[in-house]
């Protein structure tokens, strides 16, 4: 079983490693997307794997960081695509979140990524 919780924020950006000319190397915006995915077994007596509100709470200090802010400021984002933010946030939240399974991004509405780990 799995569960998710989902998190809206707005962040600039650009990308450095693109070619010369591309759109993406252009200081830009995107409202992006994060689903963040929790395996586990449902617990009997409760009935749920995890509390939504627990996730949100230890999303929080990422989240902050993130949201209205230049990813590329943020040390580990210099090339923010969305492969490398999903493994950022994995990389800051597995530890404390070890029931962590999946992290899913939408930079636009058509275009993301899904990242399990290594
Ligand atoms: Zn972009």
């Amino acid at each position: 079983m799995e569960i998710f919780k989902e998190f809206t924020f707005e962040s600039a950006h650009r990308l450095p490693n693109v070619p010369q000319g591309h759109k993406c190397g252009r200081l830009h915006g995107h409202s992006f997307r994060v689903a963040l995915y929790i395996s586990g077994t449902v617990d009997p007596h409760t009935g749920w794997i995890r509390d939504f509100g627990e996730i949100k709470s230890v999303f929080k200090p990422l989240y902050e960081l993130l949201d209205h802010n230049y990813l590329n400021d943020i040390p580990g984002l210099e090339n923010p695509t969305s492969e490398n933010l999903a493994k950022w946030i994995w990389t800051e939240l597995k530890p404390l979140l070890p029931e962590l399974s999946r992290i899913r991004i939408h930079e636009t509405c058509t275009s993301g990524c899904e990242y399990c780990g290594d």
